[in-house]
């Protein structure tokens, strides 16, 4: 089984001197359906600077590769928040307070309130019965810690700059206007 390709849009690239193209694609079988675009480029001198990705929708655009460089440094800049999150003594406190809180719990029920209004657990009890482990993390401490009535002002302010960091990683990365119907949703 291979894919179907039909050219659907040729454009020029930035510099000029080469050339973008969309193609739209589909699996070759029977039944159908699955439709997508794919786009390329072809210029050596653009390929340099740009590349082609997909936004959301899963619709090809073209970005600079720089951009794309930027929010892999939000992303990281995110993922060492959590782990900064969770390698503070605030958070050790914190999880050996909901640790010993949770045992203390007499019923399985109350284990598994307790869990899900601090955030640490999000399923049913009868997941929960299946399997009871959970694990707390940089994500959920606050609303733990709230959960269990602790208050750390760095907890916060470590919480409020990775829900910060959250925002400014989920920016869409920008497309670059090339004339292509196809490429600029
Ligand atoms: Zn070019």
């Amino acid at each position: 089984m291979g894919t179907d390709r039909d050219e659907v849009e040729i454009g020029p690239c930035p510099c000029g001197k080469g050339k973008i193209r969309v193609d739209h694609c589909s699996p070759d079988h029977p039944w159908g359906g699955g439709a997508w675009l794919e786009a390329q480029l072809d210029c050596a001198i653009c390929a340099k600077d740009y590349a082609i990705t997909h936004n959301d929708n899963n619709e090809p655009k073209l970005v600079k590769k720089a951009d794309i460089k930027a929010k892999k440094a939000l992303e990281k800049k995110w993922h060492d928040k959590i782990a900064e999150i969770e390698a503070s003594s605030e958070f050790q406190t914190l999880k050996s307070i909901l640790d010993t809180t949770v045992a203390a719990q007499k019923t399985k029920a109350d284990k598994h309130r307790l869990l899900t209004r601090a955030k640490v657990v999000s399923g049913s009890y009868q997941t929960f019965l299946k399997n009871p482990g959970y694990r707390l993390s940089g994500l959920n401490a606050l609303d733990a810690a709230t959960a269990l009535g602790i208050k750390s002002h760095n907890l916060k302010k470590m919480s409020d700059e990775l829900d910060a960091a959250w925002d400014a990683m989920k920016v869409e990365i920008p497309a670059v206007r090339t004339g292509l119907k196809k490429l600029e949703k």
